[in-house]
């Protein structure tokens, strides 16, 4: 094919069936044929590399030169940016085309997509229920032949999550493999962006175009970039898995518990050992992560304040006003709610009561996952503790925030990890997790490529 035959394929694609699923908010056809004739001429000059030519879905909370990005909010419902995120450039460089931005809970706070300013995505695999979220358009657009890849972001599990919901492969990498320059900020210490398409090999060519240490971003790594596609076949015997005792618990769908169980067993099959290790302080992570996150994003959402940026009210009668009504008519309910959360645990007063406090825990988190891999290689356990549930099913805030408690932890830690398709339940798709150590990628990948 060449790459025009591709795209056209696509996007026609995209025509005929996201009037339901609803996964992009902007589909740009003339620059992705644009692109897509620049690529073929590329290759016809023999300048191709792995992913010249491909098409790719974009989490609309990247920054992208010349196009609308809305972070899924009424807030940015009219922010055409004017620079591409650093993963956005490199990904353009690689030869990739652009479809268009995806759909996802607004500024990323989410985990079924149900809180977008655009309308829920529908899972692809049965339209009555939800595909997790916050990257819940970019899921559902790879799980519905839409694009062969997307990007995501990941602050709590917003790829992971999605991507075992919609039955796809979805990449989480260490905090600081890849830039956040240029990704709309929700919680700074705990964002970041991966891949997400159907394979791990697919994956792994993608982080090998995203990942490296950025000028523009202080907290990238400086750490060179592996080729994340060497390893992928190198055999697993002697792989030794732990399987936390927590993620295994009360809450747990059996028939989620059954699948990644089953998962297990054909590992072993491949030669790893397993054994139940623990993660003592999993149990804190999402009161932990509901101070962190809302603290940050408080922060970081500060700069929406109806002049500089997006969305800006009618006649306000002075500054304060203009404010108030700005603000309060561009977000919605949850970003709302954990700006109030945010704000409260920073004020004086309060901030080493519930800030400092969480930090701390933050760090037990962390050495409980750095102790398991003193063990073992890699962790496994479900993504989720349960499939997708049905849209409007999950009406309070809180049992929604206890559907992280398995991907959570990760990010406190600020290690990788990745979920990779683990079977069905009915038709909902299951996802098996996969941890390891901080920069294990490639382990990561080799462990979920023998399994495809
Ligand atoms: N569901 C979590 C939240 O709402 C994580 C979202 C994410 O990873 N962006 O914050």
């Amino acid at each position: 094919f060449t790459s025009r035959e591709l795209t056209e394929h696509q996007l026609a694609r995209i025509e005929r069936l996201d009037g339901e699923i609803n996964s992009f908010i902007t589909v740009t056809p003339e620059q992705a044929l644009t692109a897509a004739d620049a690529a073929d001429d590329a290759r016809t000059k023999g300048q191709a590399g792995p992913l010249t030519g491909l098409p790719l879905a974009i989490k609309d909370l990247f920054c992208t030169e010349g196009v609308l990005t809305t972070a899924g909010s009424k807030m940015l419902g009219n922010f055409v940016s004017p620079y591409d995120a650093t993963v956005v450039e490199k990904l353009k460089a690689a030869g990739m085309v652009s479809l268009g931005k995806t759909n996802m809970d607004e500024f990323a706070m989410g985990s079924s997509n149900e809180n977008s300013a655009f309308g829920p995505v529908k899972n692809p695999w049965e339209v009555g229920a939800v595909p997790g979220g916050s990257s819940g358009g970019s899921a559902a657009a790879v799980a519905a032949g839409l694009a062969p890849a997307a990007l995501g972001t990941d602050t709590g599990g917003s790829i992971r999550q999605p991507a075992a919901f919609c039955g796809i492969t979805g990449l989480k990498p260490t905090y600081g493999r890849v830039s956040r320059y240029g990704i709309i900020a929700y919680a700074s210490s705990l964002d970041q962006a991966g891949p997400m398409a159907r394979t791990a090999r697919d994956c792994a060519l993608l982080l090998n175009a995203i990942a490296g240490p950025d000028s523009h971003d202080s907290t990238s790594v400086a750490r060179g970039v592996p080729d994340y596609t060497e390893e992928l076949d190198a055999p697993l015997a002697g792989l030794k898995i732990g399987l936390p005792r927590e993620y295994f618990g009360d809450g747990l769908d059996p028939q989620v518990d059954a699948a990644v169980r089953e998962a297990v067993k054909v590992y072993e099959s491949l030669g790893a050992s397993v054994r139940e290790v623990s993660l003592p302080h999993t149990h804190y992570a999402i009161p932990a992560y509901y101070v962190i996150a809302p603290a940050e994003a408080s922060s970081n959402l500060s700069r929406y304040d109806g002049v500089r940026f997006g969305h800006r009210c009618q006649a306000p009668a002075d500054l304060m006003d203009l404010y108030k009504r700005s603000r309060a008519e561009g977000f919605g309910e949850e970003v709302q709610r954990r700006i109030l959360i945010g704000t409260h645990t920073l004020s004086e007063g309060f901030f080493d009561a519930y800030y400092t406090k969480a930090q701390q825990v933050r760090r037990l988190i962390r050495q409980d996952f750095l102790d398991a891999f003193e063990e073992v290689d890699v962790l496994m356990g479900p993504a989720s503790p349960t499939p997708a549930f049905d849209l409007g099913a999950n009406k309070d805030p809180v049992s929604m925030y206890l559907q992280d408690i398995y991907t959570i932890a990760v990010n406190l830690a600020g290690i990788p990890g990745i979920s990779v398709p683990a079977g069905f339940v009915g038709k909902r798709p299951v996802g098996l997790q996969i941890l390891g150590t901080h920069f294990a990628e490639t382990r990561l990948l080799n462990v979920a490529h023998q399994f495809q």
